[in-house]
C-alpha cells in the first residue's frame, strides 16, 4: 500500500490520518495498518478515493511473456568461451564487461547451469527496472520455474520465498537488491547484471549497495561473484584494472549486427524546429518510412521544466522541496518531481504580476511537437505517468513490440528492460541532461546513459543513433559517441585521482535536517566541532542541498572524503560523533553515496 500524488481535500480527520502515517513510511502493507488501528474499511475507502493505491506487483503484469525463442543449446563464440571457463576455473570475484550484443547474458547464464549442475544454486540480481516477465521467462527457458524475490512483494510473499530459498525450491533465484542477503540454501554462484546500476544502492537506512554486499558474500562463502555490465562503473573497472576482479572482456557482438552508429549533433550550431534537429527529423523520417520504429529519449517527464519570471527573477516551487515544478499541460497541473505535491498552475507572477515564462522540455512537450510536426506519426509516450498504471503500461509496451507506434517518447523506463524489435533509431534529444544533478559522478551517468539508450537501437534490425547537445566538447559524451570506454575510463579515473574523489577516496555523505532556518548557525557550530573532532576526514564547506527541504525539513549537506586504510574504524567513530551531535538536528550518514541530492 502506498500514497498516490493525489491530495486529500475532504473533512475525514482518520482518512487524513492514515494517508499522513503511509506518505511518513513509504510503503506499508495492509497488516501494518490494520496493526496501527487503521480499520479495513477506512483503508477500502482510501483506495476508492484513490489517496492510497496497491502495490505496482512486477508478477502480476498481464503481459504474456514473449519468449526469445532461444534455442536451449546456444553455441557460445571463442570469446564467450573464454569467459565463461574462466569464470569457471577460478572461484572469486569477477567482471564480465562486454558490449551490448555481446551475449553476457548467455555466458552467465551457462556459469549458472554448470554451477546448477554440480549440485548448488544460483541467485541472479538485476536491477528494479529490468526484473520483467521478459527476463524472467528467458531464465526460466533454462533452468524451468524459478524463484523471484523483490521489494514490492507483499510480506506474505516475501515470507514464502524466504523459505522457499531455505528449503531450496529453486534452482535459481532473481531479485533485485533486497534479494542480496536471502538464505539461498547451497548457493554456488551469485550474479550481478548491470552492476554500475544505481538502483543497488539502497537510499535508505542502512543505505547498503547490493553490488558490494554480492561481493562481500561472495568472499565470506567462498564462492565466485560476477559483475556485469557493458558499462562498468567507474569502481569496478579500477579494481579490475589492480586485479581485484578478475576481467573477462567480451569486444564483439555475438549477432552480425554491428553496434549503432552514433551521430553528434550540436543544438547551438545546427538548424533545429524546437529541440529537433533538421538532421534527426530527416533521420525520423527516413525510418518511419521503412516501417521501423524510433525511439526519442528525454530524461525528464511533463511539459515545461520551468516556470519563472523574467522580471523579478521568481521560479514555481514546491513548497515541500522547494525545487522547481514541472508544468503537466496535461493534467494541468505544476508537480513537485521529488515529493509528487501537485499545485495549481499559475500564470502570472504573484511577485510582480508580469507574465511567467514556462520553458524546458520534458516528455509530454516532446510528444506534443513531434505530433503538430508530422500528425501522420503513431507516437506513444513512455514514461513514469504512462506505466503508472500496469494494466496500462504492460498494454502500451505490447503495442509497441507489435509494431503499433512509429515514436516511443521515453524516460529511463523506455531504455531498460524491454526488447523493441523493430527499433532501429535512438535519438537523445537533450545529452547534457543526462548527467543528473552537477557531483563528481556526472560524468559517468552521462557516458553509461547514452550507450546504454542507443543500445536499444539495431538489436534485431540495423540501427543507428543521433545524439543531440548544448556542449558537445563533454568528455562523457565524445567518448560515448564513439564507444572509446578505455579512453573514457582512463580519463575519468585520473580526473578522480587528481581531485581526490572516490574511487579513490572514500566518501561519505553527511545530510542534516533541521526545522527552522534560523537554527542554521547553530548547525554550523555542531559542524565545525564535529570537523575538529574527525580529524582523519577531510570536510567540506556545509552547503544547502540540491533538494532544499524535504516534509518540511531544511536539508544541507556535506561530502566528506578520508584515505581507505582504517576505514571501518573511521566510519565507527564518526558514528559514534554523529550520535553525540545535539537531538533536535537530524542527521544521515550515506557511505559511498551513488548520488549528492
Ligand atoms: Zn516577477
Ligand atoms: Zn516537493
Amino acid at each position: 500500500m502506498r500514497a498516490t500524488e493525489k491530495e486529500y481535500g475532504g473533512r475525514g480527520k482518520r482518512l487524513k490520518e492514515l494517508l499522513r502515517f503511509v506518505r511518513e513510511r513509504g510503503e506499508v502493507s495492509v497488516e501494518e495498518l490494520l496493526s496501527e488501528g487503521f480499520s479495513r474499511n477506512l483503508i477500502r475507502r482510501a483506495l476508492e478515493l484513490e489517496i492510497l493505491e496497491e502495490d505496482y506487483r512486477i508478477e502480476t503484469v498481464p503481459i504474456k511473456p514473449q519468449s526469445l525463442k532461444e534455442k536451449k543449446r546456444v553455441v557460445l563464440t571463442p570469446s564467450q568461451r573464454n569467459a565463461l571457463r574462466g569464470i569457471l576455473s577460478e572461484r572469486g570475484p569477477h567482471l564480465l564487461f562486454g558490449v551490448t550484443g555481446s551475449g553476457k547474458m548467455e555466458v552467465y547464464l551457462q556459469a549458472a547451469k554448470r554451477v546448477v549442475e554440480s549440485g548448488k544454486r544460483v541467485l541472479i540480481l538485476v536491477p528494479e527496472l529490468l526484473l520483467t516477465p521478459e527476463l524472467r521467462s528467458r531464465i526460466e527457458d533454462y533452468f524451468g520455474k524459478v524463484g523471484i524475490f523483490h521489494g514490492k512483494l507483499s510480506r506474505k510473499e516475501k515470507v514464502s520465498a524466504w523459505l522457499s530459498a531455505l528449503k531450496g525450491e529453486y534452482p535459481v533465484f532473481i531479485g533485485t537488491r533486497q534479494a542480496v542477503l536471502l538464505p539461498v540454501k547451497d548457493l554456488g554462484l551469485i550474479v550481478v547484471d548491470e552492476e554500475q546500476d544505481s538502483s543497488y544502492k539502497e537510499q535508505q537506512k542502512p543505505y547498503y549497495n547490493a553490488r558490494e554486499v554480492a561481493l562481500k558474500r561472495g568472499e565470506i562463502q567462498g564462492i565466485s561473484t560476477v559483475l556485469v555490465s557493458a558499462t562498468p562503473s567507474v569502481e569496478s573497472f579500477k579494481r579490475a584494472k589492480e586485479g581485484k576482479l578478475q576481467l573477462h572482456h567480451l569486444k564483439e557482438r555475438v549477432t552480425s549486427l554491428p553496434l549503432p552508429k552514433m551521430e553528434l549533433i550540436d543544438l547551438k550550431e545546427e538548424e533545429r524546429r524546437g529541440i529537433f534537429s533538421e538532421k534527426l527529423l530527416r533521420a525520423l523520417e527516413r525510418v518511419i518510412k521503412d516501417g521501423k520504429q524510433a525511439l526519442l529519449y528525454i530524461n525528464r517527464r511533463g511539459y515545461f521544466s520551468r516556470v519563472f519570471c523574467l522580471n523579478c527573477g521568481f521560479t514555481a516551487e514546491c513548497k515541500n522541496c522547494k525545487v522547481p515544478l514541472s508544468y503537466h499541460k496535461f493534467k494541468k497541473l505544476l508537480i513537485c518531481h521529488v515529493c509528487g505535491k501537485r499545485y495549481r498552475p499559475v500564470y502570472r507572477c504573484p511577485k510582480c504580476g508580469k507574465l511567467l515564462e514556462f520553458r524546458g522540455y520534458g516528455t509530454e512537450r516532446v510528444e506534443e511537437e513531434i505530433r503538430i510536426l508530422h500528425p501522420e506519426w503513431r507516437v506513444v509516450r513512455l514514461d513514469l505517468d504512462t506505466i503508472k498504471d500496469p494494466t496500462r503500461g504492460a498494454k502500451v509496451i505490447k503495442e509497441i513490440k507489435e509494431g503499433k507506434y512509429d515514436v516511443i517518447v521515453g524516460t529511463n523506463i523506455a531504455v531498460k528492460g524491454h526488447n523493441f524489435p523493430k527499433l532501429s533509431l535512438v535519438g537523445i534529444l537533450i545529452a547534457d541532461l543526462l548527467g543528473g544533478p552537477p557531483d563528481f559522478m556526472s560524468s559517468e551517468r552521462t557516458f553509461q546513459s547514452i550507450i546504454h539508450s542507443t543500445g536499444r537501437a539495431g538489436r534485431f534490425i540495423p540501427g543507428f543513433a543521433i545524439v543531440q547537445a548544448f556542449n558537445t566538447e563533454l568528455p562523457s559524451i565524445r567518448y560515448a559517441v564513439n564507444y572509446d570506454y578505455e579512453a573514457f575510463y582512463e580519463e575519468e579515473l585520473s580526473f578522480r585521482k587528481l581531485l581526490n574523489y572516490p574511487p579513490f577516496k572514500l566518501g561519505v555523505l553527511l545530510e542534516f535536517l533541521i526545522k527552522k532556518r534560523e537554527e542554521f548557525v547553530e548547525l554550523k557550530e555542531s559542524y565545525e566541532n564535529l570537523k575538529k573532532r574527525l580529524s582523519e576526514f577531510e570536510f567540506p564547506k556545509l552547503s544547502p542541498a540540491p533538494i532544499p527541504k524535504t516534509s518540511g525539513m531544511y536539508r544541507y549537506l556535506a561530502f566528506l572524503r578520508t584515505d581507505w586504510e582504517n576505514s571501518l574504524e573511521k566510519l565507527k567513530k564518526l558514528r559514534k560523533e554523529v550520535t553525540s551531535f545535539p537531538a533536535r538536528f537530524r542527521v544521515k550518514i550515506d557511505v559511498s553515496p551513488v548520488r549528492i541530492t
